[in-house]
């Protein structure tokens, strides 16, 4: 099914949309009441430039400097005159995002801890694949409200949504560390990206804009706790997107010890909600599946999580948990891999996640606590 066949309005209205799908109170704001240089379109920067008295072929160099060269510090833009780019630093709120700490291993993957306007912090990743592929891994959400009882990211709740300029500001720090565009994105990092969907849809529409950062959807990963409300609004709106879901448990008494607040939803209706994403786009579902020692990694869990994966026609990424909260721990190499062969025998493509370098002394969330705590004291 291709993309141009289901490009249709988002239901959402995209940008600026006045309708909010996102369920969660935004909390703190963030920063700038400006306009987001990176969210400007091209008619919004023809007006800006008409009302800085520049000439008119100014707006088209400004946008493909955000879009095609993937720079949004007016500093950088050299063919822009200095008056110009304070008159551009003037009227838009530009690089909210900023790099304060990378986390590298020997293969080149790095963690990045990202500083907001208004002080907070997030984390990203950019992981380097053995044949040299690059993703990166994006969050959404400073905090997170779902509060998985394994996770250091949703220890403390939600602070606040990210806005769709932010979310893209990760990106394009990343994309200035490896030079170029990625292979694929996975929205995977902080926070419950469907928590904070209008946001999560306006950047991810301006990173797959066919005439600006031209990202193919099919290249994007939308990791959620399984919030079916998003699922579905996804749906209707026929993205090309990949869908993740963190299962973690083939069985809803299970899945509540591990996912205990009031954003988990039954399984049934994730499958339910799931069927309909598959039937709406035609693509992949991926069940993430964190492995906890002697909670969710019995051989008789990897069989109750075949027959819903079969159900689901869903791949299974297996993750080895790093240790950093709650008390859990993570089986050890051979109970991983029996878990893995029970779902391989029943014919369910399965991967585990190998663990990168950084991770061994920063798994998700922990740069931004010690960050936090640098900052409170
Ligand atoms: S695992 Fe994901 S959904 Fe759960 S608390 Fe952490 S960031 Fe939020």
């Amino acid at each position: 099914m291709s993309e141009s066949t289901h490009r249709k309005k988002n239901p959402s209205g995209g940008c600026g949309s006045e309708e909010n799908l996102s369920p969660v109170e935004n909390g703190k704001k963030a920063f700038s009441n400006k306009k987001e240089l990176v969210l400007a379109s091209e008619e919004e920067l023809v007006s800006f430039v008409k009302s800085a008295h520049e000439p008119s072929y100014r707006a088209k160099q400004i946008y493909e400097w955000v879009a095609l060269k993937r720079v949004c510090d007016p500093d950088k833009m050299t063919n822009l005159s200095v008056s110009l780019r304070e008159k551009l630093k003037e009227a838009f709120a530009c690089c909210t995002v900023k790099v304060a700490e990378t986390r590298s291993a020997q293969d080149g993957s790095c963690k990045l801890l990202l500083t907001l306007a208004d002080g907070e912090s997030v984390e990203c990743a950019i992981i380097v694949a053995r044949d040299g592929r690059n993703t990166f891994c994006l969050s959404t959400q400073v905090g997170c409200p779902v509060r998985c009882s394994f996770c250091a990211s949703g220890e403390h709740g939600l602070v606040r949504n990210l806005s769709a300029g932010e979310i893209i500001g990760e990106y394009l720090a990343c994309c200035s560390i490896i030079g170029k565009s990625p292979d694929n994105v996975v929205i995977m990092g902080i926070g419950e990206p469907l928590l904070n969907y209008d946001n999560l849809v306006c950047a991810l529409e301006k990173i797959c804009d066919p005439e600006g950062m031209k990202l193919s959807a099919r290249r994007v990963t939308i990791s959620t706790s399984g919030w079916t409300p998003g699922i579905r609004s996804l749906a209707k709106l026929g993205r090309q997107w990949n869908l993740a879901v963190s299962l973690h448990a083939p069985d809803d008494k299970t899945r509540a010890s591990l996912i205990p607040g009031k954003f988990r939803r039954d399984i049934r209706d994730i499958l339910e909600a799931c069927k309909m994403h598959r039937e709406a786009t035609g693509r992949l579902l991926t069940f993430e599946y964190v492995l906890l020692k002697d909670v969710n990694d019995s051989k008789e869990f990897a069989s109750r999580l075949v027959k819903v994966a079969k159900e689901a026609d869903a791949k299974v990424n297996l993750i080895p948990y790093n240790e950093a909260n709650g008390g859990f721990s993570r089986p050890d190499r051979e109970k991983v891999n029996a878990f893995a062969a029970v779902l391989e025998r029943a014919g369910i493509p399965v991967t585990v996640r190998v663990e990168k370098g950084f991770e061994a002394d920063a798994a998700c969330g922990q740069l931004r606590s010690s960050a936090e705590k640098r900052r409170k004291k």
